[in-house]
């Protein structure tokens, strides 16, 4: 009888022992949890502290972090974490000077884009109004050449009747008179035309002063955003074998991916060196609203389990 205790309790702790080393991600499983789910090898996880800060309730960090799970479980084919309450491993989201940073990277962020999208919506307005002041030339121009034949003409008639020395008719000078004074009108009103178009052009040319300024100041501005926000990190997130804590994260899909990266180390993965890769140590490049695993990371992970 003893011999039969003792030959189940060596073939039970064999069999944990070879299914942890080819499921690295059970080292984080309880042992209550592995006696009580003997064939389960899926990495059980729970939802610890949401600091209150991040503006996330419990419910969405548990979404969230199902998201990520699903991040390996599409990428591998393999079910590989499961939510449960009563996880050894917890999910926590502790705020920090990180956070606080993050926050004025992000409100620094809008202000430039307000900026990018106020000087592209006047840049627009200022081509408008140059399309416009280009009719408006070219009808001056019109306008111009009308007017001065209708003074060659005019200058002409009177040439003609100075040298022939006729004496003119009361109604023919009346004639001339009203010609002249016609002239003399459209003259005012061209001349009224020019002004409107010279201050059109002049306050035209204020505009594309000042919208060059607003871009100077907006290229200084993205320089010392660059210069004072380097890029992220995942050091904002940690797994240190008993808990994965998130520090800062800018969005729904930066917490995401972060916790997904968090998860990678769960299962045992070292960081990997391409930079779209969940593994790869920063994030910049990865595409963090429709993120797929990519063979870098699943390299590792198959390395890892053989
Ligand atoms: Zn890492």
């Amino acid at each position: 009888m003893r011999f039969w205790i003792l030959f189940t309790l060596i073939v039970f702790t064999a069999y944990f022992a070879i299914q942890r080393t080819m499921y690295p991600q059970l080292n984080h499983n309880s042992v209550v949890d592995r006696i009580s789910h003997p064939l389960d090898t899926r990495l059980r996880y729970r939802i610890g502290e949401v600091d209150p800060r991040f503006n996330l309730s419990k419910e969405q960090v548990q979404n969230l972090a199902q998201q990520a799970a699903d991040i390996w479980h599409v990428g591998t084919m393999k079910s590989l974490f499961v939510y449960d309450p009563n996880a050894q491993l917890s999910i926590n989201l502790i705020y920090d000077q990180r956070q606080a940073e993050s926050t004025t990277r992000n409100q620094e962020m809008r202000i430039l884009e307000n900026t990018q999208q106020y000087t592209q919506s006047e840049k627009q307005k200022i081509q408008q109004l140059n399309a416009e002041l280009d009719t408006a030339n070219r009808e001056l121009d019109i306008q111009k050449s009308n007017y001065q034949n209708k003074v060659d003409q005019f200058n002409q008639l009177v040439n003609n009747l100075n040298q022939t020395q006729q004496n003119l008719n009361a109604s023919a000078r009346l004639e001339l008179d009203q010609q002249k004074n016609q002239l003399v009108i459209e003259q005012a009103q061209l001349k009224q035309q020019l002004d409107d178009y010279n201050q059109k052009v002049y306050s035209l040319n204020q505009q594309v002063n000042q919208l060059n300024a607003v871009n100077q100041q907006f290229n200084q501005s993205v320089d010392q955003f660059n210069h004072r926000f380097q890029p992220r990190q995942f050091d904002k997130g940690v797994f240190d074998g008993k808990m994965i804590q998130v520090y800062e994260f800018e969005s729904d899909d930066d917490l995401r991916v972060t916790i997904a990266h968090e998860l990678g180390h769960a299962l045992g993965l070292d960081h990997n060196t391409d930079p779209k890769a969940l593994m790869f140590p920063t994030m910049k490049e990865q595409n963090l609203q429709n993120f797929h695993l990519t063979a870098a990371d699943l390299a590792m992970l198959n390395s890892n389990n053989r």
